[in-house]
C-alpha cells in the first residue's frame, strides 16, 4: 500500500512545530502561536496567522509548510438532515465524511424527532483510509479495496473542514466524533491516535466525546487499551459464531471469536464506560433467535452494550434487510438478557450516507 504524503502543517504536533520554531531561527513562543492558529482557532492559510511576522510566514510558505487543509469536493444533502462530504486531499485523492445533526431529546439512534435544539448537537463521522483492506461482504467501502492511509493531518483536517463549513461554534454546540467512515482505523493506528491526540489537546474535543470502530485487530485493540488518552470502543461483532463470521468479515480466519471477546473482556474500561458491539443484521444469514442467543452468551460477563444496525442496502452487496420485526425480535432476546440493545436508525440513506456506504459515490 502507498503511503500517505505529508502536507504542511496540520498534524505537526507541539514538539514537530517547536522543532521547525527552531529550524527557522524563531523563538519558542511562535511554536506556540502556530499551534495555537492551526488547531484551537482553526484557521485555513498562514495568510490569516496575523501573530506571525510577514517574513517567518513567507519562509514557511516557501518551505511548503503551508496549514493545508482537506477540501470539500461535492455535498450531498438527505431528507433527514444528513449531510455527506466528498473530501479531497491534497494529492487528488478523496474519502467521505458525514454530518449527522440531532435532535436533543435523546440518546443518538432512539428514533427522536429533530426539536427547536436539532442544532445544539450532531455527530461527525471520519474516514481513516482511503478505502478499506478488511473487506467486509456487506460494506460497500470494501468494495474499493485500500489506496492508501491517511495521515493524523488529513484525519482530523476532515473534521475541521466539516465544522468549518458548518460554522460550528464549539463552545455554544456539542459535537460528538465518530471515527467510523471509510477505512479500519486500527489498520493505521498510529495516524489515527495522533489525531486523537489532536483534537483533544489541539482543537479541544472531549475524548468521551469520540468514539472508535474496529473490525477487530485484536494486538491494537490491546495498545489502545493501553492509551491514556483514548475515544470509547466499538468492535463490529456482526456476527455471534465464528462459521458466520468468517463469511461475511474474512477477517475472523486470522482473529477468531474468541480471541476477540478475550480482548474485549481485557479491555480496561474507566468509571461508567462500556464497550459497544455493533451487529449489521442481514436478512437470515446472521439475525434469528439462535444467533441472538449465541451473542448473549459471547457478551456475557463484558460491560457492554450492542447496537444493531439493519443492513443498508447497496449494489454488489449480496444480503437483504431484515424485516422490522425480525430486528425487533433480536432486540427483545438481547433485553430480556439483561444487555442493552440499541437499533441504530439510519441517517441518509437517501444519500448513500449510512453505515457502510461510503464509497466515494458521485453519481
Ligand atoms: N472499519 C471499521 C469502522 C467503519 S464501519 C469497522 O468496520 O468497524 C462502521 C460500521 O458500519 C461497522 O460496525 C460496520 O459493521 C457497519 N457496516 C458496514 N457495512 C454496513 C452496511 N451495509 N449496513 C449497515 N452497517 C454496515
Ligand atoms: Fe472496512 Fe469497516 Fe467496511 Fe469492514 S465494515 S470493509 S472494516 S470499513
Amino acid at each position: 500500500m502507498a503511503d500517505f504524503p505529508q502536507n504542511g502543517l496540520l498534524g505537526l504536533d507541539y514538539q514537530e512545530l517547536s522543532g521547525i520554531a527552531q529550524r527557522f531561527g524563531q523563538p519558542e513562543y511562535r511554536a506556540r502561536q502556530l499551534f495555537d492558529a492551526v488547531y484551537p482557532q482553526r484557521l485555513t492559510g498562514l495568510d490569516s496567522v496575523t501573530t506571525l511576522p510577514k517574513q517567518f510566514r513567507a519562509e514557511l510558505r516557501q518551505a511548503g509548510l503551508e496549514i493545508q487543509h482537506p477540501t470539500i469536493d461535492k455535498q450531498f444533502h438527505s431528507s433527514d438532515g444528513t449531510i455527506r462530504y466528498l473530501i479531497a486531499m491534497g494529492d487528488g485523492e478523496t474519502v467521505e465524511a458525514v454530518w449527522m445533526p440531532e435532535g436533543d431529546g435523546g440518546e443518538a439512534g432512539d428514533g427522536t424527532e429533530a426539536g427547536d435544539n436539532e442544532w445544539n448537537r450532531a455527530t461527525i463521522c471520519v474516514s481513516s483510509q482511503v478505502g478499506c483492506a478488511v473487506n467486509c461482504q456487506f460494506c460497500l467501502t470494501a468494495l474499493l479495496g485500500v489506496k492508501r492511509n491517511l495521515n493524523a493531518g488529513e484525519i482530523l483536517g476532515q473534521v475541521i473542514a466539516v465544522l468549518n463549513e458548518r460554522r460550528v461554534d464549539l463552545e455554544r454546540q456539542r459535537v460528538n466524533i465518530v471515527f467510523m467512515g471509510m477505512g479500519e482505523p486500527f489498520l493505521n493506528y498510529p495516524q489515527f491516535m495522533k489525531a486523537v491526540r489532536l483534537l483533544v489537546e489541539g482543537v479541544g474535543f472531549p475524548e468521551s466525546r469520540m468514539t472508535v470502530s474496529t473490525s477487530g485487530i485484536i494486538p491494537r485493540i490491546y495498545d489502545f487499551g493501553a492509551e491514556p488518552v483514548r475515544p470509547k470502543l466499538a468492535i463490529s461483532l456482526n456476527a455471534s459464531n465464528d462459521q458466520v463470521r468468517s463469511q461475511i468479515m474474512p477477517i475472523t480466519r486470522k482473529w477468531n471469536l474468541e480471541m476477540l471477546m478475550q480482548a474485549a473482556r481485557e479491555f480496561p474500561l474507566r468509571n461508567r464506560e462500556r464497550i459497544t458491539f455493533e451487529y449489521v443484521l442481514l436478512d437470515q444469514v446472521n439475525d434469528s433467535p439462535e444467533h441472538a442467543r449465541e451473542v448473549v452468551e459471547l457478551v456475557r460477563g463484558i460491560r457492554c452494550k450492542v447496537n444493531l444496525i439493519a443492513l443498508n442496502p447497496g449494489p454488489g452487496i449480496a444480503f437483504g434487510t431484515p424485516t422490522e420485526k425480525r430486528v425487533v425480535e433480536f432486540q427483545n432476546m438481547l433485553m430480556k438478557a439483561g444487555i442493552p440493545a440499541f437499533v441504530r436508525r439510519p441517517r441518509g440513506r437517501d444519500i448513500y450516507a449510512a453505515c457502510g456506504q461510503l464509497k466515494r459515490t458521485v453519481e
